[in-house]
């Protein structure tokens, strides 16, 4: 799918290197060409600089895989949030192209994790404006374009206000007959198909292949795909991947992210858990017996992420953060804590001496703890400042 491989062929790579050997190429090439060894070639130094700028920022890499040169210039080489990427779109473009094409149209899909998984393609109606079919864009029967009326071929009409006594102003506004063009058909030559608009609203339906591996904010070009209007080339239509969230899983790049957790016991004596994937495969995960595993511990399970967008038999990693569910107070009888105690590591024992106080360990209520420090705003002249934690009486 990469269209434009200049970028590439500058560094000397494929369009599926890595970042690791776009990089090397890059620092290959930037220390023979550099305008201190070699003066002659500061022009090619400066090319692959650029070259590299881009394709060493995943984002920036893909926009150049889909669009080329082109998209990188529109988007004046932003980049981040997929707001960002609207913005391009909108604010950017040369005006030299803005005069010769139509604008470009963004539109947003909604996919899901899933589908950005497997990969999916999804029909998706536009409305869009196409020449009229019946009058070729004309508007109306050749040849009678008529001289407008109303603003006599000007354009525009030009109304007297009176603003005072004495005082007139003169307001130009374009003319409502003719739409400024200063020629219109009469009622009977006009088009009826487009009423003498030259283009017609239309439903069009384009096929939007998600590949395994796309992100989220991810653009797909159609080119050309944008409202038509005569003398001028459409613009294209961009389709930016917005992808939903999912319950079990998050994504990082390439990666899975995903909570599990386990009881006290599995933390502690090894377990077998069950995971269904995103393309509904259920893999085992095992704990071997031993094998303690810690509240936050986090492990992972090589290429059981997302796949590699370009190269999707490749996947990232899945990666599980535990957590660990301890047993509720009083599970265990008192009188079995010893035999408990037995198995578990030693305790580190306390001498306790007649110089220690002895105070009572409660439970903190949260609740209680914040009314108290904004009743404290007003109390501190009177008693002074207490501690911030309220305990409980149990
Ligand atoms: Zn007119
Ligand atoms: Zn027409």
């Amino acid at each position: 799918m990469v269209h434009e491989t200049a970028y590439y062929d500058l560094l000397g790579v494929s369009p599926k290197s890595s970042a690791d050997e776009l990089k090397k190429a890059y620092r290959k090439l930037a220390l023979k060409f550099h305008p201190d060894k070699n003066p002659d070639e500061g022009e090619k130094f400066k090319l692959i600089s650029q070259a590299y700028e881009v394709l060493s920022d995943p984002k920036k890499r893909d926009l150049y895989d889909q669009g080329g040169e082109q998209a990188i210039k529109e988007g004046g080489m932003g980049g981040g949030a997929p707001m960002d990427i609207f913005n391009m779109f909108f604010g950017g473009g040369g005006r030299m192209q803005r005069e010769r094409r139509g604008k470009n149209v963004v539109h947003q899909l909604s996919v899901s994790l899933e589908e950005m998984y497997n990969g999916t393609t999804r029909k998706l109606a536009l409305q869009k404006n196409v020449i009229c079919e019946k009058c070729d864009g004309y508007g109306g029967k050749k040849g009678t374009l008529e001289k407008c009326s109303t603003c006599k071929g000007r354009g525009v009409q030009i109304k007297v206000q009176q603003i005072g006594p004495g005082m007139i102003q003169q307001v130009q506004s374009m003319c409502g007959d003719c739409l400024g063009q200063g020629e219109s058909f009469s009622s009977n030559d006009r088009c009826k198909n487009c009423n003498g608009h030259k283009v017609e609203r239309k439903k069009k339906i384009i096929e939007v292949h998600i590949d395994k591996g796309m992100k989220d904010g991810q653009k797909i070009t159609f080119n050309g795909e944008g409202d038509q209007e005569p003398g001028l080339e459409p613009g294209d239509v961009y389709i930016v991947l917005d992808q939903k969230e999912h319950s079990v899983f998050q994504r990082q790049d390439d990666n899975l992210i995903m909570k599990m957790s386990i009881k006290l016991v599995e933390a502690l004596c090894g377990f077998k858990k069950t995971v269904q994937t995103l393309d509904n495969r259920t893999i085992v995960i095992t704990s071997q017996p031993g094998e303690v595993i810690k509240p936050d511990d986090v492990k992972c399970v090589q290429n059981e992420g997302m796949p590699i967008y370009r190269d999707p038999y490749d996947r990232g990693q899945l990666i599980i953060q535990f957590e660990v569910e301890f047993p509720e107070k009083d599970w265990l009888p008192e009188h079995l804590m010893y035999q408990l105690e037995r198995l578990l590591p030693p305790r580190e024992d306390v001498t306790i001496t007649d110089e220690m106080e002895e105070v009572d360990l409660c439970e903190v209520d949260v609740r209680k703890q914040q009314k108290n420090s904004n009743r404290e705003a007003y109390e501190e002249d009177e008693e002074g400042s207490r501690g911030g934690v309220q305990c409980q009486t149990q």
